[in-house]
């Protein structure tokens, strides 16, 4: 008898398990509690998978053998519950998927950069000349990939959210940026449940297996030093290397070691600036030399990497102003090593829809290079009252045309306009995304 898969979730990864799944054979069933995208619901049709939308009916999704659940659907759906009721425990996409590779799978998580090291990595192994592919949240699905054709490598940014569907998948090299809290909502408000779920990044890895982590942060620091991981672990550190396999800042010059091999370069000839992404550059040259690439193919890669759009997009000049879109900071941390990168005098754009920010701990960084705030946001007062002390300006608006020419009215020459929100988007924009491309047009608009 065909075992039988139900997927929940069609989008990208949901329709990639089906296609998957039907190609070795299981009896697919895929269930949208929303519509189904055209584009997905024609892939189904093509190979005359059943499917459903706007609702999930028990009966047919209770009788699976396995199910591969999209990661937005939250552990406390009543369709996981009632599954959970029968001892059917969901897994990701990737976990599914991982069963039908040979690929050696690279992962990266991490509270933030994980998009940007994700991308690093891959650009710096398709340099090398491998058959390497991207999944996880960015590009396509992996169970598509595996479909379609297998890669040697996959490099895979996971969410935490992806990590809580995986139990047997093994990264054979984990990459952990940092822990800060976010999405606390779905782990019971509890930091060690989020901690937890970022380190089955390391879950099933073994001797042969590597494990590279940012050093400097204290909640990875405690964790691992109450775990006995197997796999080997090479740190990375915003300040010198410590002794033996691992990456460090030595006189503005990134250091990294492995197995008696070296390779250095200098901060500045770094592609992207600013301490986070000598983090992210440090990251993958550990990666590469893992692998066995060439050092110049790691210099080659962190010098000449273009960026990923939205995060720390450097967009146009406009009469002597730079203007950058981060519009990807959707929190104080990434707002924060944002504003640490930049050199110049700043007219910050922040704002949308705050998630209990602790708009105290960008007051230092604010002080030295904030000349003036432009809030864009439906409801502006907890930025008024967190800044009206620290910054000489502050202007409300409640559009992006609005906040673009408020915030070209208030640079000069030689300045930057930064749009690095700390905020969610969804009170004036459909996703950053659309935050980001709206900046983008206004400033072209100028
Ligand atoms: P993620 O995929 O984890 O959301 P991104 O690479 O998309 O991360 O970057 C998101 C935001 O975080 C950007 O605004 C960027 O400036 C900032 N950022 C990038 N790398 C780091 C890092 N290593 N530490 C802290 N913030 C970072």
């Amino acid at each position: 008898m065909k075992k039988r898969l139900v997927i929940l979730g069609a989008g990208e990864s949901g329709t990639g398990a089906a296609i998957l799944g039907w190609a070795k054979g299981f009896d697919v069933f895929v269930s949208d509690f929303g519509s189904i995208k055209p584009n997905f619901r024609n892939e189904l049709l093509e190979r005359n998978i059943e499917f459903e939308e706007g609702m999930h009916t028990p009966s047919r999704i209770l009788n699976a053998d396995v199910v591969v659940k999209s990661p937005g659907i939250p552990d406390n759906a009543p369709i996981i519950k009632n599954l959970a009721e029968k001892g059917i425990i969901p897994v990701s996409e990737i976990e599914f998927a991982s069963r039908f590779s040979k690929a050696k799978n690279i992962c990266i998580t991490g509270s933030n950069g994980k998009t940007t090291t994700t991308m690093l990595i891959y650009e710096l192994i398709r340099l090398a000349g491998h058959n390497v592919a991207l999944a996880g949240n960015v590009g396509k699905s992996y169970a598509r990939a595996v479909a379609e054709n297998d890669a040697d490598y996959f490099v895979i940014e996971l969410s935490s959210f992806q990590l809580d569907g995986m139990f047997d998948f093994k990264a054979n090299i984990a990459v952990l940026m940092n822990i800060t809290p976010d999405h606390l909502d779905r782990y019971d408000h509890n930091m060690q449940n989020y901690v937890d779920s970022k380190f089955r990044i390391v879950q099933n890895q073994g001797f042969d297996d590597s494990f590279i982590y940012f050093s400097d942060d204290v909640n990875i620091a405690n964790e691992i030093s109450k775990r006995n991981i197997p796999s080997q672990l090479i740190p990375f550190s915003l300040k010198e290397k410590s002794p033996g396999n691992g990456a460090g800042l030595v006189d503005d010059n990134i250091l990294v070691e492995y197995n008696e091999k070296t390779f250095e370069m200098s901060i500045y000839d770094l592609a992207l600036q600013g301490k986070h992404n000598a983090c992210n550059s440090m990251a993958a040259a550990i990666v590469g030399m893992v692998s066995g690439i060439r050092n110049d193919f790691i210099r080659e890669c962190l010098s000449d990497f273009r960026g990923v759009e939205h995060r720390l997009e450097k967009y146009l000049t406009v009469h002597g102003i730079d203007f950058i879109n981060d519009s990807k900071a959707t929190n104080i941390n990434s707002s924060w090593y944002a504003l640490e990168s930049i050199t110049k005098p700043t007219v910050l754009i922040l704002g949308g829809i705050d998630k209990g920010n602790d708009y105290s701990q960008l007051y230092e960084l604010v002080k030295k290079k904030v000349k003036a705030i432009v809030c864009l946001g439906k409801d502006n007062h907890r930025i008024i009252e967190a800044f009206s002390d620290i910054v000489p300006e502050i202007v409300e608006t409640q559009s992006m045309s609005h906040a673009v020419k408020s915030a070209y009215f208030l640079a000069e020459k030689g300045d930057v306009v930064l749009l690095s929100p700390a905020c969610a988007s969804f009170d004036l924009f459909n996703n950053y995304e659309d935050r980001g491309q709206q900046f983008k047009k206004e400033v072209r608009n100028l």
